[in-house]
């Protein structure tokens, strides 16, 4: 559609990686215009754990517009912000034992990134942030100084101020700990890294490329943070809400962060919505001090009460999530080593997986001819040459069989220098851009 070319900024990313008008979608399937269907492996970036349009969402969404709920809330108290908070309390915060108060934010993620950074500096009136090799934490500059991508960074016009950075887990090779390294650092008056006010950290990077840390990396973070009185941040804003097998992706390290960040999935439908958890000692705002005007999205507590009520009240859909996650795993493993010429790895946890192309041009290659068989899939890391498999965590097996199947196709035929993909698809005159 010209209009697009015509007055849509050139900022736009996703859309030049698959180039049609998409208009209507139903669990893991979207539909372009002239009704082509499509896989989503993509998933709205990680927002979409619970499909499309949810049925069970979608049903209490509507009876609630039907009678003229609350739409803006502001940070007021409404009947259904406490009907969430009680169902995220219930089922999501008292089985894990953890204790925490929850700040509602503006609605995307790096606006709950920007008031833990903001609210752990004022706590412990320290100004620098440890944040890690290949992070990535939104795009407002509090979140971009913290993220590391150059792309993202570049764009900033000011100096990002603020962070230290430091080798994320495996960053220097698997033998070295670089959590000893943070814990050298701190010790040391002359290192040059500044008393931090906190750590942040992702346990699964989702956009650097999926890189997981492991559990006792974790831990040792943990630990090392405890000891030199840093505040630990997790954001689990993309691999939290179930996406690793658990609700919060630090479950399997057996960690309590100090702070907690969740939005993309949390609404559940798709919605705006973010919030920052955190230790109730923390809690040192002053009323009104960090605000926002859309605070209150009551349609995105509506469907997150149903999320948790729904998938959240046992261990049920954890255990699918995990079931669906090995056979990730083992297809991945199969196929980077059929076809990999010994230069792919399969990386992740749960249904948050990805293989290592290595090169960005041929993780470009696959996901575009995985595009024309029906397929949508993004890429991800430092040079893009990582293909990123985040479908919804509610996929059907035969679907989830499907999409991986075509990725396997696209693996094939770009390893076998076929030929390249047709035209129709360079939709976009100017080259494609990193995501
Ligand atoms: C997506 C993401 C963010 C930023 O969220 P926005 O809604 O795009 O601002 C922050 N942290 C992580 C780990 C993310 O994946």
């Amino acid at each position: 559609m010209k209009i697009f070319e015509q007055i849509e900024s050139e900022v736009q990313s996703y859309a030049r990686s698959f180039p049609r008008v998409f208009h209507r979608a139903k669990g893991e399937f979207l539909y372009d215009e002239d009704g082509n269907e499509y896989l989503d492996f993509l998933a709205g970036a990680g927002t979409l754990n619970y499909g499309h349009n949810n049925p069970l969402f979608k049903a209490k969404l509507l009876e609630y517009i039907d009678n003229d709920g609350i739409t803006h809330g502001l940070d007021m108290h409404t009947r259904a912000k406490g009907n969430f908070l009680e169902a995220f309390n219930e089922n999501i915060l008292k089985p894990r034992g953890l204790d925490y108060v929850m700040q509602f934010t503006g609605p995307t993620g790096t606006n709950a990134v920007e008031a833990a950074l903001k609210l752990a500096r004022n706590v412990t009136g320290r100004e620098n942030v440890i944040s890690f090799t290949n992070g990535f934490h939104g795009v407002t500059l509090g979140a971009l100084a913290a993220t590391g991508n150059s792309h993202h960074r570049g764009a900033s016009g000011v100096c990002l101020n603020g962070t230290s950075r430091l080798p994320y887990d495996g960053y220097l090779g698997q033998d070295f700990d670089t959590t000893a390294y943070l814990d050298k650092v701190l010790s040391d008056s002359s290192s040059g890294v500044d008393k931090p006010a906190a750590a942040i950290v992702e346990t699964v990077q989702g956009e650097g490329g999926i890189n997981v840390a492991s559990a006792q990396w974790l831990r040792n973070l943990a630990e090392v943070c405890k000891k030199h009185g840093v505040l630990l941040i997790v954001d689990d804003i993309q691999a939290g809400c179930g996406r690793t097998g658990t609700y919060f992706s630090f479950e399997e390290a057996g960690i309590e962060p100090d702070m907690v960040t969740l939005s993309k999935s949390l609404g559940g439908y798709g919605l705006p919505f973010a919030v920052v958890l955190f230790r109730p000692e923390l809690d040192h705002w002053k009323p009104g001090e960090h605000n926002g005007t859309f605070r209150g999205n009551n349609f995105a507590f509506v469907t997150a009460q149903a999320a948790i009520d729904h998938y959240w009240s046992d261990d049920a859909f954890s255990r699918e999530i995990l079931r669906k996650g090995e056979y990730m795993t083992r297809r991945l493993e199969a196929i980077v080593e059929q076809h990999g010429e010994g230069n792919f790895t399969a990386r992740g946890r749960g249904m948050f997986q990805g293989i290592n192309c290595v090169n960005g041009d041929i993780a470009a290659s696959i996901t575009s001819r995985a595009f024309t068989k029906g397929l949508i899939i993004e890429t991800s890391g430092a040079e893009d040459h990582v293909v990123k498999f985040l479908c919804p965590l509610v996929i059907s097996d035969d679907n989830l069989k499907k999409g991986i199947d075509i990725v396997e196709q696209a693996i094939r035929e770009t390893c076998a220098g076929e030929d390249s993909i047709p035209e129709e698809f360079d939709y976009f005159e100017t080259p494609r851009l990193a995501s």
